[in-house]
């Protein structure tokens, strides 16, 4: 490293004065260069990517994971450079690395932060070992709408489980200490509003009322935040004609100003450049100073930072201290994450973790992700002992790229153990097997493959269908119009069910399908996502009963793409459906007076609820849930109150139940939701046991963002549920007598 740069003198734990010391030797294209981020994988990058490295052009490169380059990308900045900073590597490392776990949705699916950061602690473990200290996960944006293909990357519909995934996906990344071995930097994305994206068609427009955006989207980028996270990336969108990489109000405003990050932000990619695409300024100049004064500090993809900041001070248009606060956000970083110390990467210091701890982990995560939608007459588990054959169909069966979903460019599939696989050695010698495709791929519409499923089913004690969308239908710019099951599975299920076996549906998808059409065919029915390296043997584990579900929806499933969007924690409105009124469409008279129907808030065709609710999924045990106890009628600001519900598991098998808690804020300054989940719990018990569980609630867990935009509660009578999912009806109330 130059001297320049020395900072032997300074304490190492004294970062501040460290990166001031840096500061002061840096020029201004120095100090621009650090706030460019570059991509390694575009075709031919190389020796261009290695110029503007020599030209001190580059703060930090993407996509590159191949150590040696790795190595020989850093050299060039050590080495050839002025001042021998540094260069920072950073990937998309979303749900894995070579190992892979199921995506974010289906993660979101085990209500379980302890197994997303034991996840997240792997992937980063795998990361880091290749050069990558910065992944650009986790993505904690809202989603109530299926079209949208990046809803495979969300942690579903709830701001408060998605604050509590998204914090332990931090804590997981970043562990407690960003240069310890293993651990790398987390991004919270995309800042913010990105999956309000109109239609469900990503990159389009929002628009989102600040009441919305700050008790809706806003909670997990701020538990994100109070987690530790090092870095946030802007979204794409345009919110309400403000596009977020242009959003002083959002990034300095509120992140910066209200919750008090004081990391680094990013762009996404080129998103800086596309401020003129959106017809929000004119020039890349003009969009780079707009970008800097709204508070990002690093552009990734546009090159409009390291292009225009320096003219932009010397012209007078932008202030030299602005430059300042951005490229030592950037420095910071690097410090933090011991770069500038100790920059090569090494695979020795960062190790590997064993990859049979790996998988360990990956099959827990797939395992609690699996959502037992449907059981009818107990048709699961399947008793392995007895059965004498088993037939499993599907265009999903037997897919180790496809299971691994969206987002796993380092995944490595020879890691990924499918159901046919797995199902055959867990049957290995008891039962025969029978794998019979059906359909190749999930879009697949010939028929010419069902007759011979049909025929192994009829033979067989039941059939396996592993349905849904391959890796390629969601995730970004990945968006369906049409959420059904798509190709000709509907058809195969059809001719499945005629064969008389049961019939037990195992759907991988990167979203939730729309289902209705395709329900009634199946006798049980397994939500899988797409469950990653180890989807094939947590299910075949939850298919013998060796294992029992515990998996909840994190989104509400619609009926029909109509519905969308539908999530639980609705306004009322003020003509809510009434159940005994909702009328369906072939049932209305002919000729019926115009407010013959009553005049409330529902589809004619679907009517107003979801197919399956938010906080779904059965287990192979029944809970009996108590009555919910309020241990006082009403409580003050400052004190607390104790929720208690008796769970009885009434089953015989021990299994989890996760307990949910939700309110609803009867009157305030703002309307606020039907029901909101305030907290959860996920309770073992063993078969017969009995357990009080325990919620304490305070001021805090009923404050939200009021009418004036301060945070807080309000006093006023508040329902409270407890129960299996966002439907339940076991509730009491209670009095907040005074708030902050
Ligand atoms: C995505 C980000 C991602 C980035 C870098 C963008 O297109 O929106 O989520 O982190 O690319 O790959």
């Amino acid at each position: 490293m130059a001297d320049a740069i020395r900072t032997d003198d300074i304490s190492p734990m004294d970062i501040d004065a460290r990166v001031d010391a840096v500061l002061q030797e840096m020029t201004l294209e120095e100090k621009a260069g650090q706030l460019n981020s570059v991509d390694a994988s575009s075709p031919d990058p190389g020796s261009r990517l290695a110029d503007d490295i020599r030209a001190g052009r580059v703060g930090a490169v993407l996509n590159q994971v191949e150590l040696h380059e790795v190595c020989a990308l850093q050299h060039i900045a050590l080495e050839e450079t002025r001042l021998g900073i540094p260069l920072l590597f950073s990937r998309d490392v979303i749900h894995g690395f070579k190992t892979v776990f199921p995506l974010p949705l289906g993660q979101a699916a085990s209500w379980n932060p302890d197994v997303v950061r034991e996840g997240a602690r792997i992937a980063a473990a795998e990361a880091a070992a290749t050069g990558v200290r910065w992944t650009f996960a986790p993505m904690v944006d809202i989603s109530r709408d299926a079209r949208w293909g990046r809803i495979a990357e969300s942690l579903g519909e709830d701001p408060v489980l998605a604050a509590a995934l998204g914090a332990a996906m931090v804590e997981g990344f970043q562990g407690d200490d960003l240069s310890a071995p293993g651990s790398i930097a987390a991004c919270v994305k995309h800042y913010a509003g990105y999956g309000a994206s109109e239609a469900g068609r990503d990159y389009a427009a929002t628009s989102i009322a600040d009441n919305e955006m700050r008790n809706v989207y806003l909670p997990p980028f701020k538990a994100a935040a109070e987690a530790g996270a090092a870095t946030f990336m802007t979204s794409f969108g345009d919110i309400d004609g403000v596009p977020a990489t242009g959003n002083d109000y959002l990034i300095n405003g509120i992140l910066r100003g209200e919750i008090g990050f004081e990391g680094l932000m990013i762009s996404d990619w080129d998103s800086i450049g596309q401020l003129i695409v959106h017809g929000f300024c004119e020039s890349p100049q003009e969009a780079a100073r707009l970008a800097a004064e709204a508070g990002v500090d690093m552009d990734m993809m546009s090159s409009a930072f390291v292009d225009f900041m320096p003219t932009l001070v010397r012209e007078g248009q932008m202030s030299e201290q602005v430059l300042d606060t951005m490229a030592r956000r950037v420095l910071t970083l690097k410090f933090q994450l011991g770069v500038m110390d100790d920059p090569y990467a090494d695979v020795h210091r960062h190790g590997t973790p064993p990859v049979r701890d790996a998988m360990a982990v990956a099959y827990q995560a797939a395992l609690e992700s699996l959502v037992l939608l449907k059981n009818q007459d107990d048709v699961l588990p399947l008793d392995f002992g007895t059965l004498k054959s088993l037939t499993i169909v599907g265009p999903l069966a037997d897919q180790p790229v496809e299971q691994m979903g969206t987002w796993v460019f380092d995944g490595d599939a020879a890691r990924s153990v499918t159901p046919v696989t797995a199902l055959k050695e867990a049957l290995s010698g008891k039962a025969e097997v029978k794998f019979v495709p059906g359909l190749t791929h999930s879009r697949d519409i010939r028929h010419d493959g069902f007759q011979a499923a049909v025929d192994a089913t009829a033979s067989s004690d039941a059939v396996i269908v592993c349905l849904g969308e391959e890796a390629i239908l969601s995730g970004e710019a990945h968006c369906r119009a049409d959420i059904t099951l798509p190709g000709a599975q509907l058809e195969l299920v059809h001719a499945l069910k005629a064969a008389g076996k049961p019939v037990i549906g195992v759907i991988m998808a990167g979203r939730p399908l729309a289902l209705t059409n395709v329900i009634e065919c199946f006798d049980a029915l397994i939500y899988a996502w797409h469950p990653g390296s180890m989807g094939g043997p947590a299910l075949v584990d939850i298919l013998s009963g060796a294992q029992t579900p515990s998996g909840k929806l994190p989104v509400s499933f619609p009926r029909s793409v109509g519905q969308i969007p539908i999530h639980y924690n609705r306004k009322n409105s003020g003509r809510p459906p009434e159940p005994s009124k909702v009328i369906h469409i072939d049932d209305i008279p002919v000729g019926a007076g115009q407010t013959s129907l009553g005049m409330s808030s529902f589809h004619l065709d679907d009517g107003y609820q979801p197919l399956y609710p938010f906080g779904f999924g059965l287990s192979y045990t029944s809970f009996e849930y108590g009555e919910v106890q309020v241990s006082a009628p009403e409580f003050a600001s400052g004190e607390s109150l104790d929720v208690d519900v008796e769970l009885t598991n009434v089953g015989e098998r021990d299994a989890i139940e996760v307990v949910q808690l939700y309110i609803r804020d009867r009157a305030a300054s703002l309307t606020r939701p039907m029901r909101e989940l305030i907290a959860f719990q996920r309770v073992s018990l063993k078969a017969g046991e009995t357990q009080t569980v325990r919620f304490t609630l305070t001021e805090t867990d009923l404050a939200f963002s009021r009418r004036d935009k301060t945070f807080g509660a309000e006093p006023g009578w508040f329902d409270v549920w407890v129960g299996r999912d966002s439907t339940t009806q076991n509730g009491a109330e209670f009095k907040l007598t005074s708030a902050q």
